[in-house]
């Protein structure tokens, strides 16, 4: 029997367990992750196969550090962005839980520069961006690329390591609740934990499971905005005056034609484009190191839609329509922007012809306009020309958009401002999986904040 049993071995699950640790050492704590330990983890496609594998656990995302392991290692050190904290708390308690996370990050490691802290050093981009009607989220950002992110993580779980029990590759497949209060859960493997306390945070990889669980034991949940787009790669050179001072630019559009909200999100200088797996479907996404360079900077633009009634599956929406770019690509797609205005699909000959080459070399070229709803598709490229704006290049012919990107946080738990389950005592869902998360900083913050929960009781 454990004081607590913690789901997912990602940021969120491992700041729950080091809060844990510092305030009842004498507690017996278990973190169960379905994946690998960090140093076990591989990507057969980080290895050089050429297309991702669909491996029934995906290396990239599942294992200890999550997708936190493999991710750019972008701290955004602000409330206003990341995740939706400030919905629970108060924004002062957010910043101070921020400063604190921040400095166990330092203590394991991470890098001492960052991005954005002075804003006169930009004042002339917020210019820009104002009078393209972009609004500039000021985010100051700690980078550790994707080696350091790494080696900060595998520091955790080093030192996590002889004071918790951690139990590899076993999935949590049931919870286990009587009376509406959580009592454990069983594994696929065929194992029972009991606990007194379960937090569960599975991350994206888990969403999907975590909603099914949630409708089984009746446990609310309320519809986040679905964010779905295509991941843009450029010369770096494009970026540069932008990313050379702030690192990443978060910007956000309110696309004229439907009004949606378009984002940039999760900006890689010099980096490289990489494909995901979500259970069978195949999605993009981006990194960079902090030593090995390629020519592009690539980043994400989402366009975030928010179902109302009757629609409950945003989850499956966003798969659906990765899906259909699986379907014609038989994994990822890319297109030049130029041949997308153009009506006509990218071929490998267009590619090899302009002046920028993908980083990810295994995406097939094709059309997005078959994938994408015109809703978000021309929202995109709205988007796109109020970004030439500030940058301009952004919407040159060669810029190449990948399909597609998503995110999988769009089923938000209805959770206490404790971040308890509402109708589960002592249940407690936290990161990104539970919605309330979208990013390093917030999922490793609400692991701290439902720890110390936890132990006040
Ligand atoms: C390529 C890439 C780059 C990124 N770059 C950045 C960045 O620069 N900055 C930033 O802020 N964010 C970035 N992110 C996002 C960031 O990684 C996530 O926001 C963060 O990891 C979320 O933390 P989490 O703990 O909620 O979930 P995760 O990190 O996803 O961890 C969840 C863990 O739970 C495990 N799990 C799931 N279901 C079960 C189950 N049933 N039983 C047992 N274990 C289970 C999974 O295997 C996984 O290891 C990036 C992500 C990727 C993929």
């Amino acid at each position: 029997m454990y004081n607590v049993a913690i789901v997912g071995g990602g940021p969120a699950g491992i700041f729950s367990a080091l809060e844990l640790v510092k305030l009842k050492p004498d507690w017996k704590i278990l973190l169960i992750e379905k994946g690998k330990k960090i140093e076990q983890r591989v990507c057969p496609m980080r290895m050089g196969q050429q297309k991702c594998l669909s491996c029934n656990t995906c290396g990239l995302l599942c294992g200890w550090g999550g997708a936190g392991a493999f991710s750019d290692g972008k701290l955004t050190l602000t409330p206003e962005v990341g995740g939706h904290l400030v919905d629970y708390m108060e924004y002062k308690e957010v910043e101070d839980l921020i400063e604190y996370c921040d400095n166990i990050y330092l203590d394991h490691g991470a890098t001492k520069t960052v991005f954005g802290t002075n804003r006169a050093d930009f004042a002339d981009i917020e210019h820009k961006a104002t009078l393209a009607e972009l609004k500039l989220v000021h985010s100051p950002v700690r980078h550790l690329g994707t080696e350091r992110a790494l080696a900060v993580l595998k520091s955790m779980q080093d030192y996590l390591s002889d004071k918790i029990d951690i139990i590899n590759n076993e999935q949590v497949e049931d919870l286990i609740i009587e009376d509406k209060v959580i009592k454990g859960f069983s594994t696929k493997q065929g194992n029972k934990y009991m606990a007194n306390y379960v937090i569960v945070a599975p991350g994206r990889e888990g969403a999907d499971w975590l909603s099914k669980q949630f409708l089984k034991h009746k446990v609310e949940m309320v519809n986040n905005a679905v964010d779905v787009g295509v991941r843009v790669e450029l010369p770096a050179a494009v970026m540069e005056p932008i990313t050379s001072r702030l690192y990443e630019s978060k910007l956000i559009y309110h696309a004229p034609t439907f009004g949606d909200e378009v984002r940039t999100f999760c900006m890689n200088p010099n980096g490289e484009v990489v494909n995901e797996n979500y259970n069978g479907i195949s999605t993009v996404n981006g990194h960079s190191y902090a030593d090995k360079k390629t020519p592009n900077t690539n980043f994400a633009l989402l366009v975030s839609k928010k179902f109302t009634e009757p629609f409950h599956e945003p989850i499956k929406y966003g798969q659906h329509i990765a899906s259909l770019a699986n379907m014609l690509s038989g994994g990822i797609l890319v297109q030049r922007f130029g041949d997308l205005l153009d009506g006509r699909r990218s071929t490998p000959q267009r590619i090899k012809e302009s002046i920028i080459q993908p980083t990810l070399s295994c995406a097939t070229p094709g059309d997005l306009s078959l994938v994408l709803p015109y809703r978000q598709l021309l929202s995109i490229i709205e988007m796109l020309y109020a970004l030439d704006k500030i940058a301009p290049g952004v919407a040159s012919r060669y810029t190449l958009l990948y399909g597609i990107e998503v995110k999988f946080y769009s089923a938000r738990v209805l959770v206490s401002d404790k971040l308890e389950t509402m109708g589960v005592k002592n249940l407690f869902a936290i990161g990104d999986g539970a919605g309330v998360t979208r990013g390093l900083m917030q999922a490793s913050a609400s692991g701290v904040y439902a720890a110390r929960t936890i132990a006040k009781r």
